[in-house]
C-alpha cells in the first residue's frame, strides 16, 4: 500500500546582493544527513560543497549558485536552516575570563549581513575610466589556498575574476565577454595607486556578524564579542 506524501511548504527568500526574490523548501531529513556529514569532516570545502548542493535541492527558480557571492550563499543557507529545524541555533563557547565551555542559543534573525553597500561595488579610476566589481564567489574562495593568499598572483587573479564590467565615457565592456588577455592587460596597466583602489573593494565584502552577549554560568564573567562568517556560528 502505498503511504501517504507529505506537502512540503515552502517560503520566500531574497538574494541579498541582487534582491531576487525565489521560493525555498525546507531540507528533508535525508538532505541534513549528508550536510552533517560535510560539516563533521571539519574539511571547508566539503562543508561548502555540502551547503551548494543542499541549497540548489531547496530553491525551486532559475538562480545559478555558483555566480552567487559567498555571502548570499550563507545567508541562503542561514534562512534553509531557519525554515528546516527552526530559528534557534546552539553554540559552545568559552568564557573569554575563566574559558568554561557555555552552550549559548542564537536567533538566526539576530545573524546579520554587515557593511553591505551596493554604491562600493562601483570604482572610478580617473575621471572617464573605472570599474563595477562583484563579489567574490563561494567557490573561488574555496579555491583559495590561504597561505597563497598574500602572494601577488593570487590577489591578481581574484581581482580580475571579479571585474564585472569596465566603462568609459562612451561605452560599457563586460568582462566575461572580452578577451581574459586583453583584461589582464587592462589590470597590469593600472598605476598602484588606481590598483589598491580596486584590491580595497574586497575589504569591504559583507560578513555575517553578531555581537554575542552571554553571561558565564560559572564565573558570571559578562562575555561580550563579536562572530563573523558562517563557520562561526556552527562550531
Ligand atoms: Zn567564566
Amino acid at each position: 500500500m502505498a503511504l501517504p506524501k507529505i506537502d512540503v511548504p515552502r517560503y520566500p527568500v531574497t538574494i541579498p546582493s541582487t534582491g531576487e526574490e525565489f521560493v525555498m523548501r525546507p531540507y528533508l531529513v535525508k538532505e541534513e544527513k549528508v550536510l552533517l556529514l560535510g560539516m563533521e569532516s571539519g574539511d571547508p570545502k566539503q562543508i561548502s560543497l555540502a551547503i551548494r548542493n543542499l541549497i540548489i535541492n531547496c530553491i525551486e527558480g532559475d538562480v545559478d549558485i555558483d555566480t552567487l557571492a559567498s555571502f548570499d550563499v550563507e545567508k541562503l543557507f542561514l534562512e534553509l536552516r531557519s525554515i528546516s529545524v527552526g530559528e534557534k541555533i546552539q553554540i559552545q563557547t568559552k568564557c573569554q575570563e575563566c574559558e568554561h565551555p557555555n552552550s549559548v542559543e542564537i536567533d538566526i534573525n539576530d545573524i546579520t549581513l554587515k557593511d553591505f553597500d551596493p554604491e562600493s561595488a562601483i570604482i572610478k579610476l580617473t575621471d572617464s575610466v573605472g570599474v563595477t566589481m562583484r563579489y567574490p564567489t563561494l567557490d573561488l574562495l574555496g579555491d583559495l589556498d590561504a597561505s597563497k593568499l598574500e602572494s601577488y598572483d593570487t590577489l591578481m587573479n581574484i581581482v580580475i575574476s571579479c571585474i564585472n564590467t569596465i566603462f568609459d565615457d562612451e561605452n560599457v565592456y563586460d568582462c566575461k565577454k572580452e578577451n581574459l588577455k586583453e583584461v589582464q592587460d587592462f589590470v597590469n596597466n593600472l598605476t598602484s595607486d588606481q590598483f589598491k583602489k580596486i584590491s580595497t573593494f574586497f575589504n569591504s565584502t559583507p560578513v555575517l556578524e553578531h555581537d554575542l552577549k552571554f553571561v558565564c554560568e560559572k564565573c558570571e564573567h559578562e562575555n561580550s564579542y563579536e562572530l563573523r562568517g558562517l563557520q562561526s556560528f556552527f562550531t
